[in-house]
């Protein structure tokens, strides 16, 4: 090792142990603690990030920091040392622009404005978030302000810290693309949605069997149970501590088959990441996914392109049929392929079908770069909302609930997050595509046997961590950087044959 990283070694270990301790009480908060916790767990919250960010920002590891990004020290650094440093320069822009006054009273705020988010829309009050939404937006402003460099706008700042391969001009390029050739087909699709019986989805699916079952899901895609757990939450997601100690969280609905089983699908895409991250790489700066939007293509990889074939099924539909066997006998493989696959306009992204997902995200995306041009104020996003709702899936909701209140990322303060969600749903075909050249994918799939799949998507990508960007992993495992093409040709072949278009 470096002589001059070794001397980094010790800040590194507190500082993540630190990130571990708020990773933990974060999982915590979302999963067991108690409703009237937040207010007092928020102090706690506080102080462990005041800690991590003085663990980080002091004037030994600044100095260190600065001697290690020298042209001389990094040609002695080793691959994993370069991208740690790279990944701690990058804390440090993110981090040292801050205050620490102001970086501990955001937690504090995002900490109990994530409760008041789940309180109103569960009472559909816009009203009564908006105070909150309003101050998280003002820091965010401020904080992106501080880092923002050059010709960028602020929010390509926000953009960066979760896909630094993809800002204003790359998405802008996608999503019209997308705009462009998938609204035509959604509308085309939505024509005909009629013709899809779906009412099985929504009879009663006791919450324990579904519990049983996605689990078994879980285990079938490669969860390992050794090293993860899984937990019920009110917006499913993951986190990690390191790559053995890896957690999920589902959500079942006693009206709603699908959403527990593809949520648990999705999650476990992101478990199977992080599990298989190197064990040399986990617990350093970068052992974890090589970003939001790196993660999203395997846990939509999962979800949807292998997760909702029916070469995914073949060997275990008999299994779900005889778990709900009044509701599911007389549904037969090919009906419910037809019933998972079914595009309409809708309002929910997170219940939403492949071909109408990107569009929510578009949305998404409009109104946050609106946001941070200061084009829409904190009372007017419900208006913008459904006003962008109408235009481009031709509904509007009727409630706050189903409308702006519905994602739980803004009340985190993550905003330039949601892109990320698309980037990997496009990631995640062209991914597709590369693999069908190179292996049996089929096969494995009709004869139940995900390993292969597994093991290739942990060599060519989970293993390298942080490491390696999206565009390099993509160009190191497909020859070729991110093209959209592959995307748009999943879901028009998808779709076409579908729906005999
Ligand atoms: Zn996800």
């Amino acid at each position: 090792m470096n002589k001059l990283f070794e001397k980094l070694q010790p800040y590194l270990e507190k500082s993540m142990a630190l990130q571990t301790a708020r990773n933990l009480f974060d999982w915590d908060d979302q999963t067991a603690a108690p409703f009237e916790a937040a207010d007092y767990t928020s102090k706690v919250i506080g102080i462990l990030s005041d800690e991590y960010m003085k663990s980080l920002i002091n004037d030994d590891v600044r100095k260190l920091l600065k001697k290690l990004q020298d042209e001389k020290e990094q040609e002695e650094l080793d691959e994993k040392e370069k991208a740690i440093v790279k990944e701690l320069a990058k804390i440090y822009e993110q981090l040292e622009s801050v205050p620490p006054e102001e970086y501990r009273a955001f937690n504090e705020l995002t900490s109990v404005s994530s409760r008041k988010w789940a309180k109103a829309k569960k009472d559909n009050r816009y009203e009564d978030y908006a105070p909150y939404l309003g101050k998280i937006i003002d820091y965010k402003k401020k904080f992106a302000g501080y880092r923002v460099k050059g010709d960028k706008k602020p929010y390509e700042v926000l953009l960066s810290d979760f896909e630094e391969c993809f800002l204003i001009k790359e998405l802008d390029e996608f999503f019209e693309q997308v705009k462009e050739e998938i609204i035509p087909l959604l509308k085309e699709v939505a024509k005909k949605a009629d013709t899809i019986d779906k009412s099985y989805n929504y009879l009663n699916y006791d919450i324990d069997k579904q519990r049983e079952f996605c689990k078994f899901l879980a285990g079938y895609v490669g969860f390992d149970f050794s090293r993860g757990v899984i937990a019920e939450s009110e917006h499913p997601f993951t986190t990690n501590l390191h790559n053995h100690d890896v957690r999920i969280t589902d959500r079942y609905m006693e009206n709603n088959l699908e959403s527990g089983m593809f949520s648990m699908i999705h999650e476990s895409g992101h478990a199977l990441y992080e599990m298989n991250i190197d064990d040399d790489l986990t617990q350093t700066l970068v052992g974890t996914g090589a970003s939001m939007g790196m993660h999203e293509s395997q846990s939509r990889f999962y979800e949807n392109i292998l997760g909702r074939s029916s070469d995914f099924w073949e060997p275990i539909y008999e299994k779900l049929v005889s778990t709900y066997p009044e509701n599911l006998s007389n549904i037969s493989l090919e009906h419910f392929i037809k019933g998972i696959n079914k595009a309409a306009p809708s309002l929910i992204r997170t219940e939403a079908d492949e071909l109408s997902y990107c569009i929510h995200i578009i949305i998404r995306y409009e109104i946050e770069k609106m946001i941070f041009a200061d084009e829409v104020t904190v009372d007017e996003l419900p208006k913008v909302w459904n006003q962008k709702y109408q235009e481009y899936m031709g509904i509007t909701p009727t409630t706050d609930t189903e409308g702006i209140l519905q994602d739980v990322h803004w009340s985190f303060g993550e905003f330039g997050y949601f892109p990320s969600y698309a980037v990997g749903t496009a990631v995640a075909s062209q991914l597709y595509a590369c693999m069908k050249s190179k292996m049996p994918l089929e096969e494995y799939l009709k004869a139940g046997n995900l390993n292969p799949i597994k093991e290739f998507l942990r060599d060519s990508i989970h293993k390298h961590g942080a490491v390696k960007n999206t565009n390099q992993l993509l160009k190191d495992v497909c020859g070729e950087e991110f093209r959209a093409e592959y995307y748009i040709n999943y879901l028009k072949e998808k779709y076409t044959k579908l729906y005999n278009l």
